[in-house]
């Protein structure tokens, strides 16, 4: 058989596809030459698989959806500390090129915004560094995210340099209040540059599993970030990678996402999948209008809403078996603290006249650390009660299982 999913793809496209709504950006010359009618998206999974349908072979510049990355790459070379005294996390409300700075501080409200994203691009690899090594940078790292070598749309970039007023107005803004040193002139060219990488709907449905995998590609399997980052990243995308319509954005499809003038779009749901989509004309908030349905049906037609995950805690307990002196314990699926918590409540419940438990831990899919040492402590305690705890498969408590 085939699998259904690109069928399923191709029907959401089709769905989604007859909108004539928004506009095509045009601030940026060469932006208003896009195809209007393209549409394309496309799903990576967390071992690999990219499934994509209608036009995913076009490529376009990332524009804003190189901000999530480009932080993360600060992130990684500087420390969330360092990276958060010159770039906040709270959602602005404004425009993506609003003046948002905070009013005591003149700090940046987030990174997702130009003048955080300004801030944060100055902010990938060593200070001391020249443009073309930090432009290397930003590109090489774009593409681990990516899993291929990634290029600049030179017209793209020329255009939106050429008519890069407001940007430079928010670079010497941010720089008169003392957040960053570095030359205005300088730091918007990189960022115009950083904005003109060209991909398709596959790099972004990569890009956007690589953070919804912890950090690693999946495909190539490069950590291109630690965890602790993909998980910040994705926490900023979820409050304000939609700009102001984040609230809008979140409670309706429920998936960190990010949007880019030229008509992209990612989500990533960690743990689950990378999405990309492309279709370039916007809503007033400068977000992809075709892109946004298109992830509102995946979200409710595939259950993706982050809000929506199923409790799972009570299913943790497969059989509790109650033999007078010896009793079993049979443990199934993913043991994390809500689970590992209804294990615990069980535990409480065995008398003291039982001499032996039998933890059965073979069919539990997954356990995380804090699950692991809530079990452990569960057992610690049982044995202090004089109850023998037997395991079955207790590598499953390994720490490095
Ligand atoms: N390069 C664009 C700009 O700075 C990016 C904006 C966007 O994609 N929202 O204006």
């Amino acid at each position: 058989m085939e699998t259904p999913v690109p069928d399923y793809l191709l029907e959401v496209l089709d769905t989604c596809g007859d909108s004539r709504e928004g506009m095509v950006a045009d601030y940026i010359p060469e932006l208003a030459t896009a195809d209007p009618d393209l549409l394309a998206v496309a799903l990576a999974t967390m071992d690999g698989q990219i499934h994509a349908a209608g036009d995913a072979g076009h490529r376009f510049s990332i524009q804003s959806i190189s901000k999530p990355f480009a932080y993360a790459l600060a992130l990684r070379d500087h420390g969330l500390d360092a990276v958060l005294a010159s770039v906040g996390v709270e959602p602005s409300g404004d425009a993506f090129n609003e003046i948002s700075l905070e009013p005591a501080t003149g700090r940046p409200r987030n990174p997702m915004i130009n003048v955080g994203a300004l801030v944060t691009h100055s902010l990938v690899g060593d200070p001391r560094i020249g443009r073309e090594e930090r432009d290397q940078q930003v590109l090489d790292g774009l593409s681990a995210f990516a899993g291929r070598a990634l290029d600049v749309d030179d017209r793209v970039f020329t255009s939106e340099l050429e008519t890069a007023d407001r940007n430079l107005a928010l670079g010497y803004l941010v720089r008169s209040y003392g957040v960053t040193t570095a030359d205005p002139e300088e730091v918007v060219r990189g960022y115009t540059r950083q904005c003109a990488v060209r991909v398709d709907v596959r790099d972004l449905a990569v890009m956007a599993a690589t953070l919804a995998h912890g950090g690693t590609n999946p495909l190539t399997g490069v950590a291109v970030v630690p965890p602790w980052v993909a998980r910040q990243v994705l926490s900023v995308m979820a409050t304000c990678g939609m700009y102001d319509a984040a609230g809008d954005w979140f409670s309706h499809v429920g998936i960190p996402a990010k949007s880019g003038v030229a008509g992209g779009l990612i989500g990533a749901l960690p743990g689950q999948v990378g999405i990309g989509t492309f279709s370039p004309r916007l809503d007033e908030f400068g977000n992809s209008v075709r892109g946004v349905r298109v992830c509102e049906r995946l979200s409710n037609d595939m259950g993706l809403h982050l809000m929506g995950t199923p409790a799972t805690g009570a299913h943790v307990i497969r059989r509790h078996l109650r033999d007078g002196e010896r009793q079993r314990l049979e443990l199934q699926g993913a043991i994390r603290f809500s689970g590992a918590e209804a294990v615990l409540r069980t535990m409480a419940e065995i008398p003291p006249d039982v001499r032996e438990v039998t933890l059965d831990l073979s069919r539990i899919a997954s356990v995380d650390d804090v699950g692991r040492r809530m079990l452990l402590e569960g057992i610690r305690r049982l044995g202090l009660d004089g109850i023998a705890v037997e395991l079955d498969r207790p590598d499953y408590l390994d720490p490095d299982s």
